[in-house]
């Protein structure tokens, strides 16, 4: 490994580092060795007197640290950073994004996150100067376009969801799940009722429970039956006077759209109790139902997964709820409106509201890619992806089921769980989803809602070809497992790393790089 001095560009000498008393900054400079296998980390690979940047020489005199600063905001030593050469920085960043998966550059059939292709267009709009140099704290007057993008959003999204009103404000799926329990909680303490129960099908995703939990509720678990829809009986034996709502996710997360969900809303509105629907994949099922319609009081979108923004690596995201016209007084303020003239304005005017629960007003650039998405596909558009979705979703399963256990029975919505049946031959599903990456497949999410599954959601944006691909390798992969198991067990071969150790990497992660 070599490294290349860059030479600066305006300025003729490095300027001097004024280490202050205590250490010098200390630089590794063996960049043979390296914690990330083939390639030294930037400490490693940094030098001193090497430099990214050529700044102009300043020309004001430096300020005086001791007498502007207070003395004990006063560093006693230099932070030691790398000391790198511009190209090295670059060489350095591109090698790392090689190492990425992506859903530019791969499959995802990552399910219930419905990783779709991200339109162009959507970053094109975001990052519009007049939207994305805003600051939020421009008057409204000087920020009428942004204002009625958002208006126009929230209206979208309540004709989506045949709900009256929308709040833009919650950062993602697990904060809307939160804010929507606030507003539910608010209107039975507003008719003098304490409830502290919810309800949530054993199918449901880690963060209902969690939600219940931050919100001061008991999280109760409501059986599914063996065809994955909702246990009627166990959900009329458990919702009772002191249930604050039923939180339900349908499709749910076996692929299943449950028909009885008219019938659910009767249960639980017949207890008083209110119907929340986790509306974080919408895919299946656009312009074709709305939760509105089928007796939902509350739910939440996640416009980072129904309405694209690619949202890898926990972020960032939006997750808007919408209200049915009972709970509309206890929304969050501030509310983007139209005043009537033509012209929005934020409005705080809302005496019942929870109050605020994101700095601001949301996820802005989120929302945006949002809006530019539903803008360019329209109704039809719209309608589109959902049946497109779908129509993968089955095609996939059809073909899987000729060699896989599909324990769920179809039709299913925008995914479907598949079990990968080699425990006989010692390979898990951890192995498969390990194999999938050496053939270019981002792994689908695993070992959940069921024991030992893949849950699988090709979304609308994959071709046939992808699909059909998807399958090859997936009896290939089973091909493998009956000729030579340890090929597939000791998967991923192609990768710069190999097996991780997964239970230190989440019990006790090691994110330092120390010298
Ligand atoms: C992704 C997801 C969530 C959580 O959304 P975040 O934005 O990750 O907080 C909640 N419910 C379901 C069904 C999901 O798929």
């Amino acid at each position: 490994m070599t490294t290349t001095t860059t030479k600066r560009e305006v300025g003729q000498t490095p300027p001097k580092q004024v280490a202050p008393p205590g250490r010098k900054p200390e630089l590794k400079t063996k960049a043979s060795y390296s914690t990330t296998g083939d390639h030294p980390l930037l400490f490693e690979l940094g030098a001193p007197g090497l430099c990214g940047s050529g700044l102009p020489v300043s020309d004001v005199p430096n300020a005086d640290r001791t007498t502007n600063l207070p003395v004990e905001m006063l560093a006693t030593s230099l932070p030691a950073l790398p000391e790198v050469g511009e190209l090295d920085v670059v060489r350095h960043y591109k090698r790392l994004a090689h190492r990425c998966f992506s859903i530019d550059e791969n499959f995802y059939p990552l399910g219930s996150c419905t990783m779709k292709y991200n339109p162009r267009i959507n970053e094109r709009v975001a990052f519009i100067p007049g939207l994305a140099n805003l600051h939020p704290y421009q008057s409204d007057s000087d920020t009428q376009g942004m204002l009625e993008l958002l208006y126009r959003l929230r209206c979208d999204l309540q004709e989506i969801s045949g709900l009256p009103e929308v709040t833009l404000q919650p950062a993602a799926g697990a904060h809307g799940e939160m804010t929507a329990l606030m507003i539910i909680t608010a209107y039975h303490r507003s008719r003098g009722e304490h409830r502290t129960k919810v309800l949530a099908p054993d199918s449901a995703h880690g963060t209902n429970p969690a939600s219940c939990a931050i919100c001061g509720h008991k999280a109760v678990t409501v059986k599914s039956k063996p065809d994955g829809r909702v246990d009627l009986d166990d959900l009329r034996a458990k919702v009772d006077q002191d249930t604050a709502a039923f939180m339900i996710t349908n499709p749910n997360t076996t692929g299943i759209f449950d028909e009885q969900i008219a019938e659910i809303a009767e249960i639980v509105h017949a207890k008083g109790a209110q119907l929340y629907l986790d509306g974080a994949n919408m895919n299946a099922i656009l312009g074709i139902t709305r939760p509105g319609d089928f007796g939902v009081d509350c739910m939440h979108f996640n416009t980072h997964k129904t309405f694209s923004t690619p949202h890898g690596g926990g972020g960032p995201g939006a997750g808007p709820v919408g209200v049915a016209e009972h709970l509309r007084p206890f929304l969050p303020v501030p509310q983007v409106i139209e005043n009537g003239n033509g012209s929005f304005a934020w409005c705080d005017d809302r005496e019942k509201s929870i109050g605020k629960v994101r700095s601001f007003f949301g996820q802005v650039g989120v929302l945006v890619r949002a809006y530019a998405y539903i803008r360019s596909l329209g109704c039809d558009g719209l309608k589109d992806v959902s049946q497109k979705a779908v129509l993968n979703a089955n095609y996939l399963a059809a073909k899987l089921k000729e060699r896989f256990n599909l324990p769920f029975p179809g039709p299913y919505a925008h995914e479907f769980i598949l079990i990968p049946d080699f425990a006989g031959d010692g390979v898990s599903e951890n192995d498969v989803a390990k194999r999938l990456i050496d053939y270019g497949i981002h792994p689908p999410t695993m070992s959940w809602p069921i024991h030992h599954c893949l849950m699988i959601e090709p979304t609308e944006t994959e071709s046939k070809r992808t699909l059909d691909n998807f399958v090859d390798v997936m009896n290939k992969i089973a091909d493998e497992v009956a000729e030579n198991p340890s090929i597939v067990k000791n998967a991923p071969h192609t990768m710069p790393v190999r097996r991780l150790d997964e239970v230190a990497a989440s019990r006790k992660p090691n994110v330092r790089w120390k010298a």
